[in-house]
């Protein structure tokens, strides 16, 4: 059954009210029905009791309406006469214990019976408590108030979460319930967002419980604020709009006339929250989340359909690569299918020899000298033919498969690299992207030393990118694994600068030697003033941090005569080559080094 009543919120607990006071004045808010043939009986009663502070009551003189009226209002307490003309007490008392959401909610018989034998019977059918006619005013009271108390007390235990103080899911499918039953009584649409923390299980295996838990409290109280400081939820308070569902899922139900609109504001609003750094005893800690949002009546009209379809939106939101949301629809069934069938395609494709690396060169912008290239991955597909990295990695990464491809991809860049050191190009760096889940694997070192040791190829020449969505998780973790790497004589390039979280605080905690520019900031240089000087503070706070600069997707003269002008160290994009295959690029290569005077001006 679905309580009204509540002690103590863990979430908004004030300081300043002690927890008692709270309780007792939150069970003032109960919902209390009366049934009682006599109106004087009725009165006496909600007086006695308003007295001491109760507020909502339902007051029935006519039996016959009682278990309805009871269904649609759905009390915390009801007093119950059993002597009535028509239907009487134990009738509406055995009706009601018919349902199994009103199997424990308390019911105290009002009677002036003093025969054993009714409250004997009154009892078996699930009379909670008695009292006597005529009421003793301070006994009512007592009652009232004891009984009250130990059903808030079990539906705290029963609904809600202890962690957040949160309802938790068997409440909120409850309340859902109720919700849809009003939404279809009244015409209305009703809004479902299931919120899931990204890599939550992996970040808490990383930090530990404790911390995992103070992750998940702050997420609840950033999440309820979202919904606090929003005005347009509609009926409920924002306490009840909002749920506990699972270890690391939260759920938001809206209502009313604009809750699709205001979906994609909320929506985008726990996002953004989600995003600010976590401080827990000095470990900066960065997540995200994924939602699902599904509308009812259009995507179910019943409370399953609507849970199911949520999550399916969610599931999706996290293969297009999390911190994003995403609205239900059929179309999600046929898009999961088609990333179904690709997941199952790519495990066979590193057996089936489909992947090949392609080289992009990156230039000395002084000179136009190769400095090195960047490697990347290509997916062959027998079939279906070419398909870019930006659609399979993050499929490869949701099903873990990018540990094995980019170990795959370090040691084949390893071995190429190692060849054209070995034909002289011994400054040449190569670069590799990484993946965040790699970082998140053990044995990412191992494998690198493997890599190095069996091509030969020394470490100064091996560069790995690595991009600001790695700071997910665990900082201290990523710093320990960077400084690590890097002690090995290997460089840490921040690949697709500007592009992911505003904190510069792990400039100073990673040991990067290098930052790439995004070719977003670059696609409008030098004609747009303001991406002009967005470019020009990274280049001159990068190299204040003793870090070179690359610019990648520079495709013309004018942005290449912009970057040299502001001391760009190297430039890599179709202005020069695009990317090549092993054959291409080593032919690249040779003629660029035959070259006294390079292509640049
Ligand atoms: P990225 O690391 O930022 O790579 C640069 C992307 O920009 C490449 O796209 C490259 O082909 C493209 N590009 C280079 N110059 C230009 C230009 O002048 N104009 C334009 N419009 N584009 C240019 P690509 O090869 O499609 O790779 C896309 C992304 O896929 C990469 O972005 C990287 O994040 C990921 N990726 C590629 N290979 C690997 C890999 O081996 N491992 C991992 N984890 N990710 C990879
Ligand atoms: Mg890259
Ligand atoms: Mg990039």
């Amino acid at each position: 059954m679905e309580p009204n009543l509540k002690i103590p919120e863990v979430l908004n607990a004030d300081s300043n009210v002690t927890q008692r006071d709270l309780r007792y004045s939150q069970l003032k808010q109960a919902t209390i029905m009366m049934v009682d043939d006599e109106p004087i009986m009725l009165e006496i009663v909600q007086a006695l009791l308003e007295d001491v502070g109760y507020q909502n009551f339902i007051t029935i003189q006519d039996s016959n309406q009682a278990v309805q009226k009871l269904l649609d209002s759905n009390p915390d307490l009801l007093l119950l006469d059993l002597d009535m003309p028509d239907v009487n007490g134990f009738d509406i008392l055995k009706t009601v214990r018919t349902f199994a959401r009103y199997q424990f909610m308390p019911i105290i018989i009002l009677t002036a019976a003093e025969d054993p034998k009714s409250k004997l019977k009154a009892l078996e059918l699930g009379a909670t408590d008695f009292l006597s006619k005529p009421v003793d005013p301070s006994e009512l009271v007592l009652r009232v108030r004891n009984t009250l108390s130990a059903k808030a007390f079990q539906d705290q235990l029963a609904y809600y979460d202890s962690l957040t103080g949160l309802p938790n899911r068997k409440l909120f499918i409850d309340r859902l319930g109720w919700e849809i039953l009003l939404a279809t009584r009244e015409n209305k649409s009703l809004v479902l967002l299931d919120i899931g923390l990204d890599r939550f299980r992996q970040i808490n295996e990383t930090i530990g419980l404790t911390s995992g838990d103070q992750i998940l409290k702050i997420a609840a109280e950033r999440i309820h604020a979202v919904i606090r400081s929003s005005d347009f939820l509609g009926r409920g308070k924002s306490n009840e709009n909002m749920a506990r569902i699972g270890g690391d899922e939260f759920s938001i139900v809206l209502y009313g006339v604009n809750c699709v609109e205001n979906a994609s504001i909320i929506g985008n609003r726990v996002l953004q929250s989600i995003k600010q750094p976590f401080v827990l005893d000095d470990n900066d800690m960065y997540l995200s989340a994924s939602i699902g949002i599904s509308v009812f009546p259009q995507d179910g009209d019943d409370v399953e359909s609507i849970i199911k379809h949520a999550a399916a939106a969610k599931d999706f939101a996290k293969k297009q690569g999390m911190d994003n949301f995403q609205f239900y629809s059929s179309d999600i069934n046929s898009r999961a299918k088609e990333i179904m069938k690709m997941e199952s395609d790519l495990r066979k494709a590193l057996e089936n020899d489909e992947f090949e690396l392609y080289y992009q060169p990156q230039v000395n912008a002084s000179n136009g000298k190769v400095m090195g290239m960047e490697c990347l991955l290509r997916w062959i597909h027998p079939e279906d033919g070419f398909i870019p990295p930006d659609v399979f990695i993050t499929v490869a990464e949701n099903m873990g498969l990018i540990v094995p491809l980019g170990e795959w991809v370090l040691r084949q860049a390893c071995f190429s690299a190692s060849e054209w050191v070995l034909q002289g190009h011994e400054a040449l760096k190569v670069s590799v992207n990484v993946s965040p889940q790699q970082f998140n694997e053990d044995g990412l070192v191992d494998s690198i030393k493997l890599a190095i040791n069996d091509s030969g190829l020394n470490p100064h020449n091996l560069v790995l990118e690595i991009t600001e969505s790695m700071l997910m998780g665990n900082i201290d973790h990523f710093a320990k694994l960077l400084h690590e790497i890097n002690d090995l004589g290997v460089s840490i390039s921040l690949d697709d600068f500007g592009t992911g979280y505003s904190s510069l605080s792990y400039l100073k905690k990673f040991p990067i030697n290098e930052l790439k520019i995004d070719k977003s900031f670059l696609t409008d240089v030098p004609a747009i003033k303001q991406d002009n000087l967005i470019v020009k503070a990274i280049i001159a706070m990068s190299h204040g941090l003793g870090q070179k600069v690359v610019a990648e997707g520079v495709e013309n003269e004018a942005q290449l005569a912009f970057l040299k002008a502001l001391n760009c160290d190297i430039i890599q994009g179709y202005y020069f080559s695009k990317p090549l295959n092993k054959v291409d690029f080593s032919n690249y290569l040779s003629l660029n080094a035959s070259l006294k005077n390079y292509r640049i001006k």
